[in-house]
């Protein structure tokens, strides 16, 4: 069967890679069609819907290069950053044009912005044709992670159930039941019945080999559960433990961030967790751990902002 987004179009058998325009503004989005001989279910991976999160994208770019139409049953679509403009303007979360977070906007306003336009023009061309969706994150510019994974906790019955078994095939130590219903890509796919995971792994900006290679075994170990990429379903390593409660603390006020955890390590209820200080060591914040549990992320820059993200950990689920 034929897949075609925008003017990119990919016969049975055949692996196409191009720039698809969005239309009405100048963005056009890297995108690689690998459509299978055999007909089978179609699988969308996106990387970079945050630009600065450069595991994430690497590790779609190597997909998108790797993977051939031989193996697969079915077809691939990889879009390879998203956040195209962002990326060539090296902003961290943002839209180059107007600023926004793309995993804010789903499902998109086509008379909207640049931003609002993208995530409108993801759900009508790609998630309209899309069965299961795997949406390739990592820390922020700004940001260090424990790697883990979100899976859907709001959706139909049935789509929690497929979106926690693809979860359970990704080697991270954590996974996240996620009860977010608006705004990002995964948890819109979510409410449109297609089961959806998003993966997080690296951050700060960098990337390296080792973790996409790891990433990218991820990726493909979901895809062969999910009969799309010939093999062989492997066992992970670290079966992830779910955590819940979580609480994505972010700071009052601007200033510089000391933190006293590191990414995955356990904290105790009444633990301080960072201080806040300004620019003559005066402590302006502390944040303290409301119960025992695990850190997933944090801002790992000295430079920390009000009401932007400061510490996200959540409950080890026994
Ligand atoms: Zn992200």
């Amino acid at each position: 069967m034929m897949i075609k987004v925008g003017n990119l179009v990919a016969e049975a058998g055949e692996k196409v890679s191009g720039y698809v325009s969005v239309p009405e503004t100048v963005i056009k989005l890297p995108v690689t069609l690998i459509n299978g001989k055999r007909a089978g279910k179609t699988v969308l991976i996106t990387g970079g819907i945050h630009n600065a999160e450069y595991t994430g994208i690497e590790t779609a770019i190597q997909l998108a290069e790797e993977l051939i139409e031989d193996e697969i049953t079915g077809c691939l679509i990889l879009i390879h950053p998203v956040n195209i403009s962002g990326f060539e303007n090296r902003t961290m979360s943002a839209v180059a044009e107007d600023g926004k977070n793309l995993n804010r906007l789903f499902p998109g306003n086509p008379s909207g912005t640049v931003g609002d336009k993208i995530c409108h023009f993801l759900v009508t061309e790609f998630l309209s044709q899309t069965d299961f969706y795997i949406d390739l994150h990592a820390g922020d510019g700004y940001e260090m992670l424990t790697p883990y994974v979100y899976y859907l906790g709001a959706a139909a019955p049935e789509v929690v159930k497929q979106s926690k078994a693809m979860a359970q095939k990704v080697n991270v130590p954590y996974m996240v039941k996620s009860f977010i219903t608006t705004g990002g890509a995964y948890n819109y796919a979510g409410s449109c019945g297609i089961p959806s995971i998003l993966i997080e792994r690296g951050g700060e900006a960098r990337w390296s080999e080792a973790e996409v290679s790891l990433y990218k075994a991820d990726v493909k170990n979901v895809l062969r559960y999910l009969a799309v990429l010939d093999g062989e379903v492997k066992a992970v390593a670290t079966e992830s433990v779910d955590v819940d409660d979580v609480v994505y603390e972010n700071a009052c006020v601007t200033g510089c961030w000391y933190p006293r955890k590191k990414v995955g390590e356990k904290v105790k209820k009444g633990e301080k967790l960072g201080v806040i200080k300004d620019y003559f060591g005066k402590t302006l914040e502390s944040c303290v751990a409301r119960f025992d549990g695990v850190v997933l992320y944090q801002v790992s820059s000295l430079c920390i902002l009000k009401d932007g993200p400061m510490i996200t950990y959540g409950k080890i689920k026994s």
